[in-house]
């Protein structure tokens, strides 16, 4: 149970780096632990963080709080899945009552899997978008990418939240040989229901039993093909992140593209990471990291934390430099992406 606790306002103090770019959106990992174990993200022997060093409801809470006081308005709730931590959902409602007190948007990504459980509550604390990750329809095809049989759950988890209210867009990472020819029937079911969905290049991110070299396809060919199929017309619409937006002339609907190796995005990078143990990663394909999960726990948190914040924004670095892997190379970042919190 948290304790209710408010952010001070904004202070004068916002959180802004050495290029100049102002950080108002927090990816907060609640957990690196997964229900899951999607071949590009994890081994199937995931090492999981000691339990002992995730930092605690009330400690995820203050963090939060301190992130909004310096002029974060976004906060995105992830994982590993978040919805596998038992007290996510009271995490969910104290930050809730932030939105419209400095917060502007809370919002979580998910697997999908526990969703039709969860779907309510979070619409109830002020959830009003999830992202769902989803890279196919086909349950063989799913089972042998998230080495588990749970594609019904996620379908009925994505129902679930809009029947409660929550809009639902799909988050698909693009991979060669496997779902590459799937990709324009998911788009069109997509946007038959009136979901948006993004397409992602996949990373070298952590150690997987494979090598994802075999199943990297970069986006521009899946641009090219879709548009042997459809009229794609690229629009200025932003949603706060790195993707760039089409419009689908015939599907009537909206298709982002987020190209970490295809194309650069940092220019107007305004987030930053926090893992499940307190590390904040300044980019997410660098090692820069501040510890404040020992700001938290030190003598003065307040003033601890406001120090490690601006201690992240001088290290902050102006862009990522991940390429595309070598066959058999070590991955770019030894974390992987549930780690940092994706
Ligand atoms: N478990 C939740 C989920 O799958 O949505 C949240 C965490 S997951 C790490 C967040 C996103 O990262 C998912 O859309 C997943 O597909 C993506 N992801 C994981 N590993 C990746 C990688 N190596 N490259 C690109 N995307 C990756
Ligand atoms: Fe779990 Fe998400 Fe990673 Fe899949 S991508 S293993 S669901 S954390």
């Amino acid at each position: 149970m948290i304790r209710p606790m408010h952010s001070s306002a904004p202070s004068p103090a916002p959180l802004v780096d050495s290029f100049q770019r102002q950080i108002t959106y927090l990816r907060l990992s609640v957990t690196d632990r997964c229900d899951l174990r999607c071949t590009y993200c994890m081994p199937e022997r995931m090492q999981f963080l000691p339990k002992a060093d995730v930092l605690s409801l009330e400690e995820l809470h203050r963090l939060a709080l301190g992130f909004i006081a310096r002029g974060v308005r976004k906060i995105r709730l992830t994982g590993g899945e978040p919805l596998v931590r038992r007290d996510m959902i009271d995490l969910v409602r104290a930050l809730g009552r932030e939105l419209g007190n400095g917060l502007d948007e809370l919002t979580l990504t998910t697997n999908g899997t526990l969703l039709a459980a969860h779907a309510v509550a979070l619409f109830d604390a002020g959830v009003r978008r999830v992202n769902v990750s989803l890279d196919t329809r086909d349950p063989e095809l799913f089972e042998q990418l998230a080495r588990r049989n749970r594609l019904a759950d996620v379908l009925v988890g994505i129902a679930a939240a809009r029947e409660a209210g929550l809009r639902v867009k799909l988050n698909t990472v693009a991979l060669r040989g496997r779902n590459e020819a799937e990709i324009p029937d998911l788009v069109a079911r997509a946007h038959e229901q009136g979901m948006e969905m993004t397409l992602i290049e996949v990373m070298p991110l952590g150690q997987t039993d494979e090598d994802r070299i075999d199943h990297y396809l970069p986006l521009t060919e899946v641009r090219e093909q879709l548009e042997t199929r459809w009229t794609l017309a690229d629009i200025a619409h932003r949603s706060g992140g790195p993707a760039r937006y089409v419009d689908i002339a015939e599907t009537g609907g909206r298709l982002g593209f987020i190209t970490p190796l295809t194309g650069n995005f940092c220019d107007g990078c305004n987030r930053v990471r926090v893992t499940a143990t307190g590390q904040l990663y300044a980019c997410l394909g660098g090692a820069e990291q501040v510890d404040l999960r020992a700001a938290l726990r030190s003598a003065a948190p307040e003033r601890a934390l406001d120090e490690a914040l601006d201690m992240a924004m001088r290290i902050k670095p102006e862009r990522h430099h991940f390429r595309v892997d070598t066959r058999g190379a070590a991955p770019a970042q030894a974390r992987h992406m549930s780690v940092t919190g994706g």
